[in-house]
C-alpha cells in the first residue's frame, strides 16, 4: 500500500517534468534526473508502452508467424524456434564470436552503477556492446552520450524489460521503437542490434524485429551475475569459477553481464573482464558477427569496410542474412503454416 502510494507520488512528480507531447504520441514522462532537452515526450519507464500508429502500419502482418503469445515451447515440438524454451537458434541469431575472440556485452543500463564500468573499460582500452533499457535511457541520457563517445556500441534491450514472447505484435514494436527513438535523440543514430530480455524470442519476435530493421544478438556464455543477491549460490567466487571454466574449455564466445547494480559492475571489473582478457582478444558483439562500426547503426550500415577486410571471406554479414531471412524465410514459414 505504502509502496503504491509512493509510486503514484513519483509519477505525479514526473508529470511536472513532462514536456509537451509530440502530435500523435501518447502522453509522455521524463524523470527529473537530467537537464537533457528532449524533443519527444516518452512513455513511463516501467510500463510496456503503446506504439505510434505509423510504426505498426509499416509492418507486413502477412509474414509474421502466428506463434502463441506467452506460451513456452515444449522441447521436440518447437515450430517457432523459442530460444528460451529449447535453445533453438536461427541462422540470423548472433550468439558467438570467431575463434580466439570474445564479445563483451552488458545489459540493463544505464544505471547509477554504470560509470565505474565505463571508467574501467576506458582504462583498459576495451570496447563493449551495451544493450540499453529505454526507460533507463531517458533517465540517464548523459551516460548514453558518454558510452557512445567512448566508442562502445549502443544497442537496444527493450523499453520496460518485458519478455517479448509474452507481448502482442504491437507491444513488441513499441518496446523496440521507443527505445530506438530515445537513443537516437541522444547520439543521432539508430541502433541495429537488439537483445530481448532473458533472450526470450521466437520466430514472431524475430520477424517483427527484422521488419523494423534490427538484428537480434544473444549470447553463449552466461555469468549469472544477474542472480547475485537473489541466489545464494551465485557469488563473485562462483562467477570466477565459471569464467575459469570458459577459459579452459571455450575457444570463443559472447558473454552475458550486467551493469545493473554495484555488485555486477564490481565482479565485471575485478574478475570477469581481467580473466577473459588474459586469454581472448576482446571485442564487441557486432565485431563478432563481422559487422563494422558503421553497421551498428541504421543510418551508416553498409558504409564500412566489411567485405574487403581480413576475415570477410570466412564469415557472413548478419545484415545480409537478416534481409534474406526476413523477406524469404519468413514468407516461406508463413506459407507453410
Ligand atoms: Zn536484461
Amino acid at each position: 500500500m505504502r509502496k503504491s502510494t509512493f509510486l503514484i507520488a513519483l509519477l505525479a512528480l514526473e508529470q511536472v517534468y513532462a514536456q509537451t507531447p509530440t502530435a500523435g504520441a501518447p502522453a509522455g514522462l521524463q524523470t527529473p534526473t537530467s537537464n537533457f532537452e528532449w524533443k519527444e515526450a516518452y512513455p513511463v519507464p516501467i510500463q510496456v508502452p503503446s506504439p505510434k500508429p505509423e510504426w505498426v502500419q509499416s509492418l507486413n502482418n502477412a509474414t509474421i508467424p502466428q506463434a502463441p503469445v506467452g506460451q513456452p515451447a515444449v522441447p521436440g515440438t518447437d515450430p517457432y524456434c523459442h530460444w528460451t524454451s529449447t535453445q533453438c537458434k536461427r541462422p540470423s541469431d548472433i550468439y558467438t564470436c570467431e575463434q580466439g575472440h570474445w564479445g563483451l556485452s552488458f545489459d540493463d543500463g544505464p544505471t547509477v552503477a554504470s560509470p565505474p564500468l565505463y571508467d574501467f573499460l576506458k582504462s583498459q582500452n576495451l570496447k563493449a556492446t551495451f544493450f540499453l533499457i529505454g526507460g533507463n535511457v531517458i533517465q540517464y541520457p548523459e551516460m548514453v552520450k558518454r558510452m557512445h563517445e567512448d566508442g562502445h556500441e549502443i544497442a537496444i534491450h527493450t523499453w520496460s524489460h518485458t519478455q517479448l514472447t509474452t507481448q502482442t505484435n504491437e507491444q513488441i514494436v513499441a518496446e523496440l521503437k521507443w527505445t530506438e527513438q530515445a537513443i537516437k535523440e541522444i547520439i543521432g543514430v539508430s541502433p541495429v542490434l537488439v537483445r530481448p530480455p532473458q533472450g526470450d524470442m521466437d520466430d514472431r519476435v524475430r520477424n517483427i524485429t527484422q521488419q523494423l530493421g534490427f538484428n537480434i544478438a544473444i549470447w553463449d556464455h552466461d555469468t549469472f551475475d544477474w542472480e547475485i543477491g537473489t541466489n545464494p549460490l551465485i557469488t563473485p567466487q562462483s562467477i570466477e569459477q565459471t569464467v575459469r571454466g570458459w577459459i579452459n574449455n571455450s575457444s570463443s564466445g559472447i558473454s552475458l553481464e550486467h551493469d545493473r547494480v554495484n555488485e555486477t559492475v564490481n565482479v565485471a571489473i575485478n574478475t570477469v573482464v581481467p580473466l577473459l582478457k588474459s586469454k581472448y582478444e576482446m571485442t564487441t558483439v557486432a565485431a563478432c558477427a563481422n559487422m563494422t562500426a558503421e553497421d551498428v547503426y541504421k543510418e551508416t550500415a553498409g558504409q564500412g569496410s566489411a567485405g574487403s577486410g581480413e576475415g570477410a571471406a570466412t564469415s557472413l554479414n548478419p545484415t545480409t542474412l537478416f534481409m534474406a531471412f526476413g523477406t524469404v524465410a519468413a514468407a516461406l514459414i508463413s506459407h507453410a503454416l
